[in-house]
């Protein structure tokens, strides 16, 4: 719903459009990309026919626009008219009508909550709503100093008895440095469930425990240094964050508190932060493929869990445009080191650059030094179901390689109870295959793993296996080694392609636990 840009992507032609359930990918007309609906924003025509006027619209006035030419949505408080939109909304209108005239925030976050359809819309909007609608969260924020007492966390009403319980935090300083200790009270807490972030005197650290965030977010009543340190003592889910006073004065107050300091609410609900990181390489990895090196602001903590992909977002054209991609290590072999820099907060991806597509090309032409925005970890993939792990499988095509890249590094170092992974790997034609080589090497040093390439289009040259994920393709390469393994099979590639593969899973009997389908 709303979402611009990947529905735009593949082509209406391609096979990728060929869903056979989820979302309908309707194809646009001539002119409606989403090129031409910025041209169309930026042209001074008057989108809301309000002249440029915001009203607040009370809940009987929106349920009145609920027609395709006269088409009001509301998404947290504020209502868009998206008529003109129509045209140029990949999803289809019919999908956008869902919700016409009335509060689309539940929709448009089952589809595509990181869409940053404030910028895309912005041309769009009418006002407030009057009232408050339901799906805003109540964010009080405490008045009082910070002065290490440990207030109430700001729980959302919903929490039910099951969720975690409330986390808290404290601080404590000694003459050069203030700790802030945050008590998570549950035991998994890792390195990567932190997130931490200080400019000047701004200080924030989202710490997700389950599928909540709890956030503590600061004005620091003094400067701190750039550089700090994180620790956490999991067994009592304890985060300490070490800050470096500038100046060695006794603090009286650890600051005051921004926007949402002290909230825990499902993540869902949380905004995306964006920090600035620096493109710092970018080097060919296939005819299309690239491996782009960015690098954190010292003053970012951030750990992207395994398997779990960020949002790239760049102002295309006055627009911010935002898309996901997944990390990737720098290589898949050790002998191709890491290269040694001053330090080392740096962060890969693999990026497949599309000539007619709309970030690709602009993350492109980037040149080393400039800026792209980068947001927090986003997933539902967890390390702990490769635990006990016998038989690793990995059907990946395209790009969809990504999220298989750290997958592999980490079961072939640190899951002692492998037996096997396998890789079956789909592209267009060989020039096509990323990191082929790595693969092969790989392959050859390491008997435990298995690669092998399908290709869709090859030359008359190519004698390896061809075609398209199939019934007889998966039953001859996922052989358990008995019946009773522990196996997990990951899937990612066009939406098509996984939904496919994951339907041929099921009929090969591999039970739900025992696949992972990666997804928007
Ligand atoms: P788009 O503008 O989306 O266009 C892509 C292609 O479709 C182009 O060839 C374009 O010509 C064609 N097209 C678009 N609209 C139309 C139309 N209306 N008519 C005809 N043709 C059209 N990609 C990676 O490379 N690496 C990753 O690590 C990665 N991780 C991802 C993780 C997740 C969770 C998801 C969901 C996707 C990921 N992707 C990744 C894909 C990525 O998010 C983008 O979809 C991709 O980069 C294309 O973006 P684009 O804006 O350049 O192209
Ligand atoms: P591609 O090169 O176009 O296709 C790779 C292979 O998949 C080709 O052999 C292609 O065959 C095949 N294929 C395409 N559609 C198919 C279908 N409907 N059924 C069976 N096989 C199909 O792929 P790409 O351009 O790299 O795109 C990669 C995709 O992965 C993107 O959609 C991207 O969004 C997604 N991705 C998702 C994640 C994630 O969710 N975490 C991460 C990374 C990438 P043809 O020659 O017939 O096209």
């Amino acid at each position: 719903m709303l979402n611009v840009p990947s529905q735009s992507f593949p082509a209406p032609s391609s096979q990728q459009r060929v869903a056979s359930g989820g979302r309908s990918k309707v194809p646009l007309k001539q002119g409606r990309s989403l090129m031409d609906w910025i041209r169309l924003t930026k042209s001074g025509k008057d989108l809301t026919g309000l002249k440029g006027r915001l009203i607040e619209v009370t809940e009987e006035e929106l349920k009145k626009h609920n027609r395709k030419d006269d088409c009001w949505i509301c998404i947290r408080g504020f209502v868009y008219n998206v008529s003109p939109y129509m045209e140029y909304h990949p999803g289809g209108e019919d999908e956008l009508m869902r919700a016409a005239g009335s509060d689309g925030t539940d929709l448009f976050d089952q589809v595509h909550r990181w869409v940053n359809y404030e910028s895309m819309l912005k041309e769009c909007l009418v006002g407030r709503m009057a009232i408050k609608p339901a799906v805003l969260k109540d964010h009080r924020e405490e008045k009082k100093v910070l002065n290490g007492l440990l207030p109430n966390s700001q729980v959302t009403d919903a929490l039910a008895k099951e969720d975690p319980s409330s986390p808290s935090y404290d601080w404590f300083q000694t003459d050069s440095l203030v700790t802030i200790v945050i008590y998570t009270k549950q035991k998994d807490i890792s390195l990567e469930s932190v997130i931490v972030d200080h400019q000047d005197d701004s200080f924030r650290a989202e710490t997700i425990i389950k599928d909540y965030s709890y956030l503590i977010h600061i004005g620091l009543s003094h400067e701190v240094q750039e550089d700090f340190s994180v620790r956490v003592v999991e067994n009592v889910g304890k985060i300490e964050i070490v800050l470096k006073k500038k100046e060695n004065t006794s603090w009286n107050c650890l600051g005051h508190p921004l926007e949402n300091h002290n909230s825990f609410i499902p993540r869902k609900d949380a905004g995306l932060y964006y920090r600035k990181c620096q493109l710092i390489s970018k080097e060919d990895v296939t005819h299309d493929t690239k491996l782009f090196c960015l690098m954190l602001p010292p003053t970012t903590h951030i750990l992207v869990p395994i398997g779990q992909h960020v949002y790239l977002k760049l102002t295309i054209t006055g627009t911010e445009i935002v898309k996901p991609y997944t990390p990737v290590s720098h290589s898949l072999l050790p002998e191709f080191k890491e290269p040694v820099l001053p330090n080392n907060n740096y962060i890969y991806f693999l990026i497949k650059v599309y000539p007619a597509g709309l970030f690709t090309p602009e993350l492109d032409h980037l040149q080393t030094g400039n800026f792209v925005s980068v947001s927090n970890p986003e997933g539902n993939f967890k390390i702990s179901i490769l635990q006990e792990l016998e038989d690793l499988f990995l059907l990946a095509a395209g790009t969809g390689f990504t999220p298989m890249v750290k997958i592999l590094n980490y079961a072939l170092t640190s899951i002692p109870s492998l037996r096997k992974v396998k890789l079956m790997f789909f592209n267009k034609t060989e020039d096509d295959i990323i990191w082929r080589s790595q693969l092969e090497k790989l392959a050859f040093k390491d008997e435990r793993f298995d690669v092998e390439f399908v290709l869709s289009a090859p030359t008359s040259e190519w004698t390896g296996k061809q075609g398209h994920i199939s019934p007889a393709l998966l039953s001859e390469f996922l052989k358990r080694n008995s019946d009773k393994s522990k196996v997990l099979v990951c899937i990612c590639g066009p939406p098509p392609f996984t939904e496919q593969g994951v339907k041929l899973l099921h009929d090969l009997n591999f039970s739900k636990d025992e696949i992972h389908s990666f997804t928007a």
